[in-house]
Formats: structure tokens, C-alpha cells, sequence
């Protein structure tokens, strides 16, 4: 019912040219169609990239939006700038809530401003070391899954695309065992969407994990139903890791 979906989170690696020479070498190595692939370059590459994928199935993203259509706001992108190239934008990865310090409040109107504009947000949800310790994850992933969704209406939010991400996980080789990754996402990111939005569209969301992800334990987590594919990060940046990704994801899927 809801296609398997990795995506590639670039961040602040690849110029335009080595951008357009990794998303040709994604475009050529591709060999499924049931998987969905969106690649989120930097935004200095986004243009690039968009005339690389010119007629292939691969969709790009963007790695962050502000909430204004335009005016004085120095360095910022706005969702109007990034419809012409995207269909999805990252909001509230842990590295901005983190270095750039976004809050709830701040993903929730960029949130509200993606949709405006028809951009897909993959809004980004997940607990630190110490609140994992704390036994905090449930509440911090519900909190920031409803703080930044409260208000929309149950279609807008169906459309949506979630990462469960422990900030532990990100870079750091250690993922997540799929278990753990399954029980977060059940309980408290679909969890919360069935109390926000009733149950047709917590079953309609597509979820990502997103951690230290590679070809070698991707299965562990696509094998899980109610997890729909991966929010991939270093292993994005090289072809032949995230094509393994996405291949072994279109194989357990099958
Ligand atoms: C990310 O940045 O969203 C991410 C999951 O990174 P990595 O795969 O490198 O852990």
C-alpha cells in the first residue's frame, strides 16, 4: 500500500559538479522501480542535479526551508525558491535542531510553509543519547511529532513523510536495532499521528529509519512492516552503497 521510499541526505558535502557526477552514476546504477528514491543535495547543488535527473524516476529534495515566501531574511531559501526544483524537503533534521537550534515551534511553520507550496516535508523526529537513557523516547518522539503536525488536516498530513532518527544513531556507525526502531515507530510516531488523525492516516504515512544505515543491516529494518525505508546520510554519498540501499530494500519488499 505504501511504496517503499530512501532517501539521501547529502548535507554539506558535494559541490555542483561532484553532485551532478553522483546522481548520474545513482541514475545509471538504478534497477528497480518500486522503490522511490529522493536525493537531497545541498542547495548550491539542486539545480545540478534537477538536469542530471531530467526523465528519471528519481525525485530530489531539499535539506531545510524557512516558513516566509520571501523577504528580509539574510541566507535563507524559501519553499516558492524550492518548488520550481523539489518535490520533498527535509525539516527538522537533528543536526538543525542541534547546531542551529530549531525548535518545535520553528519546524511546525516550516512545516505549514512546505505544504503551502506543495513541497513534501520528510520531518525528521528523535530522541538524544541522554533522553534514550532517561527513558524519555517515547515522549520526546511523540512531543516533537505532534508539536510539529497539531493543526493540519488529516489530508495534508497523510501526504506526509516521517524519519524516526535517534540522534544517537546519526554518524556514528551505531544504528539502531530494528526492534527498537519498529517499537518507536509504532508507538510513538504512528501512535500519535492515530491520536492526531485517526487511524486511516497513521496507516497511510510513510516512515522512515534513519542511522547509520548501510546495504548490510538495511534489511534489518525494511524487513519490519511498518517501516517504509530509510533516511540515509553517509551512505548516500557514494553510489554503489546507496544503490545497495535501495536494491536490498526493493528485494525484502518484494
Ligand atoms: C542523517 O543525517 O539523516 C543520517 C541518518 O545520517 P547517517 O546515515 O550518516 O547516520
Amino acid at each position: 500500500m505504501r511504496q517503499p521510499l530512501i532517501a539521501g541526505n547529502w548535507k554539506m558535502n558535494k559541490t555542483a559538479t561532484e553532485g551532478q557526477a553522483l546522481a548520474r552514476a545513482i541514475r545509471e546504477g538504478l534497477q528497480t522501480q518500486t522503490v522511490e528514491v529522493v536525493l537531497c543535495p545541498p542547495f548550491t547543488a539542486i539545480p545540478a542535479v534537477h538536469a542530471v535527473l531530467q526523465g528519471s524516476p528519481i525525485h530530489l529534495g531539499a535539506q531545510n526551508v524557512h516558513w516566509e515566501d520571501a523577504g528580509a531574511f539574510t541566507g535563507e531559501i524559501s519553499p516558492v525558491m524550492l518548488k520550481e526544483w523539489c518535490r520533498y524537503v527535509i525539516i527538522g533534521h537533528s543536526e538543525r535542531r542541534q547546531y542551529f537550534h530549531e525548535d518545535d515551534e520553528m519546524i511546525h511553520r516550516k512545516v505549514l510553509a512546505a505544504l503551502r507550496h506543495g513541497l513534501i516535508p520528510i520531518l525528521c523526529v528523535g530522541e538524544t543519547l541522554a533522553q534514550r537513557e532517561a527513558g524519555e523516547t517515547g515522549t520526546v518522539v511523540a512531543t516533537q511529532t505532534r508539536r510539529a503536525l497539531e493543526g493540519l488536516s488529516p489530508e495534508q498530513a497523510a501526504g506526509l513523510v516521517i524519519a524516526y532518527e535517534p540522534v544517537w544513531a546519526i554518524g556514528t556507525g551505531r544504528a539502531a536495532t530494528g526492534a527498537d526502531a519498529e517499537e518507536v515507530i509504532r508507538r510513538w510516531v504512528r501512535g500519535t499521528l492515530e491520536e492526531l488523525f485517526g487511524l486511516e492516516v497513521a496507516q497511510r504515512v510513510r516512515v522512515l529509519y534513519g542511522g547509520s544505515v548501510t546495504p548490510e543491516n538495511i534489511a534489518e529494518f525494511v524487513c519490519r512492516p511498518t517501516i517504509d525505508g530509510a533516511l540515509v546520510g553517509g551512505a548516500s554519498l557514494k553510489a554503489e552503497t546507496f544503490l545497495g540501499i535501495i536494491h536490498e530494500t526493493a528485494r525484502v519488499k518484494a
